[in-house]
């Protein structure tokens, strides 16, 4: 079987990488992961955490960890202190790959966290080549590669662990359908810690040798400057707002230029949270794109996508993506036009880590992996309908639990009882709402919230609104009623 590490090398000194007036061929990719592979296999370790931000480093850093036959643990950027912790105790990380060209305060994070918890960092800058690069040598199919956060409907987020060969197989299923080749050129904008970006983006584009050009940061116009030498882009559909509405900012002769520059695309695509309509037809509108809206999770890869080419009905994800099986299942446990999204494919994941509870409640008995997502097959194309759980929140592409950040802000000195809610909003998708009740004679505003859990939550986390309550609703059985609360933060008066 080909690995991503042998099909690289065939690629030679063809250009791999890209972030501003720097560029970084096949050819010093393997070179650099052949020693950082060197340096990590002096770790008898198996975890290696990755927080490099988007350029060169991080893709380095990737495949040198698998030059070591060692499994990717990628940071985000954005975690504070208590999240990094977790993510390194909980994925028993031994040793982290960095990049000095991280932000200050990103440096800073790594720096305190490592020393803390006495765990060695390895510098991708530092590692100095090989006199002569052995050949990558390809992992078996079994063996783990990555470990992605994701968080679930219990407390704190799970790490889904993918083989070399599910990432193969998602990347084999989505280079087919969406007809990479190594003519490409793709604009990265996502987070480097979430599957869309490292394998619908990155990993296809090395895959196919084809050219990945990274920006620094989400800054809408450099996104319509750079667009213009892109032959693909992926996102979600919250970019896709925020480039509508730096669009509608322009003067006539910047809009006259970002229209045109959307004219090198080949295609253009939305997943990670459902596509508002409104959003589609704006964006054709202006740019004469149709965009391919597709569906997928952490723990399958991609499963359901809009055709490549023929027609993309609106509001449809399609249908199952080439080598994956899809079904959807009614409550009474039977197939049929409507229910729940169980998958079968190569591209699943092997289990979550240390969870062998979470990974078989996650499978039917049958063998199927239950997404906790309801769909409807119209005429063979699949209509999502929603969440099976309200505790799964989608915020700007991002997958997030009610329940795990009800957890940090019962910590709060001031709060005595909180719900999390979602509330559909135009531009993340859904708004984090919070309701509390407060400990007697305490106050609380939006704002000292928002202080005090960023040093506790990912930004994405952090609540958006606040109601303070005398009560949360509650049903006889002393459950929160999601659903009242939900209505409280869409009424105009509440
Ligand atoms: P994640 O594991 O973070 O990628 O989140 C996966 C979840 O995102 C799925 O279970 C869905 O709830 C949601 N999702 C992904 N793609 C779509 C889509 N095209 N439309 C609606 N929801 C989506």
């Amino acid at each position: 079987m080909v690995s991503l590490l042998t099909q690289i090398q065939t690629h030679g000194d063809r250009p791999a990488l890209r972030l501003g007036p720097h560029t970084w061929s096949y050819g010093d990719l393997a070179a650099a992961a052949a020693a950082i592979g060197a340096a990590l296999r002096v770790y008898p370790c198996q975890n290696i955490g990755l927080m490099a931000p988007p350029g060169f480093g991080y893709g380095a850093g990737l495949l040198g960890i698998w030059a070591a036959a060692k499994m990717a643990v990628p940071l985000a950027l954005s975690y504070p202190l208590p999240e990094l912790e977790y993510a390194l105790n909980h994925g028993e990380v031994g040793c982290i790959v960095g990049d000095r060209t991280l932000a200050t305060d990103e440096y800073e994070r790594l720096q305190a966290i490592a020393q803390e918890q006495s765990i060695p960092i390895v510098w991708v800058g530092d590692c100095r080549p090989l006199e002569a690069p052995p050949t990558l040598e390809s992992s078996s199919p079994e063996q783990p590669a990555l470990m992605l956060f994701t968080s679930g409907t219990t407390g704190k987020p799970k790490g889904v662990v993918h083989t070399h060969g599910s990432l193969r197989a998602q990347i084999l299923s989505l280079t087919e359908a969406w007809g990479w080749t190594g003519g490409d050129r793709i604009l990265h904008v996502l987070p480097l810690h979430h599957i869309h970006g490292i394998v619908n983006i990155l990993l296809c584009a090395l895959w196919s040798g084809a050219v990945c050009e990274f920006l620094p940061r989400f800054v809408p116009s450099q996104v319509w400057e750079r667009l213009a030498d892109a032959t693909l882009f992926m996102a979600v559909p919250t970019v896709y707002v925020k480039l509508i509405a730096a669009y509608q900012q322009g003067d006539a002769a910047t809009q006259a230029r970002d229209r045109a520059a959307a004219q090198s695309l080949r295609l253009m695509v939305s997943g990670s949270a459902a596509l508002p309509v409104s959003v589609l037809e704006q964006w054709q509108a202006i740019t004469g794109h149709r965009l391919l809206e597709r569906y997928g999770m952490t723990e399958i890869g991609m499963a359901l996508s809009q055709p490549l080419g023929g027609d993309r009905i609106s509001g449809s994800v399609g249908q199952p993506l080439p080598h994956v099986s899809v079904r959807l299942v009614e409550d009474t446990g039977i197939p049929g036009n409507e229910g729940e999204i169980q998958v079968q494919s190569p591209t699943l994941f092997s289990e979550y880590w240390r969870n062998p509870a979470a990974t078989a409640a996650a499978f039917t008995t049958d063998g199927w992996f239950r997404t906790g997502d309801r769909a409807r097959d119209e005429h063979g194309q699949f209509h999502i309908l929603g969440r099976i759980s309200q505790d799964i929140l989608k915020t700007g592409g991002y997958k997030v639990s009610a329940l795990e950040i009800e957890e940090v802000l019962r910590t709060h000195p001031a709060i005595a009882e909180c719900a999390i809610v979602g509330v559909p909003h135009a531009t993340w998708g859904e708004k984090i709402c919070a309701a509390v009740v407060l400990h007697p004679q305490q106050n609380l505003t939006l704002l000292e919230l928002r202080r005090w859990a960023k040093d506790l939550l990912a930004p994405y986390k952090i609540p958006m609104e606040l109601k303070l309550l005398e009560h949360l609703p509650r049903n006889a059985l002393g459950k929160v009623v999601k659903p009242q609360l939900r209505s409280l933060f869409l009424s105009p008066s509440g």
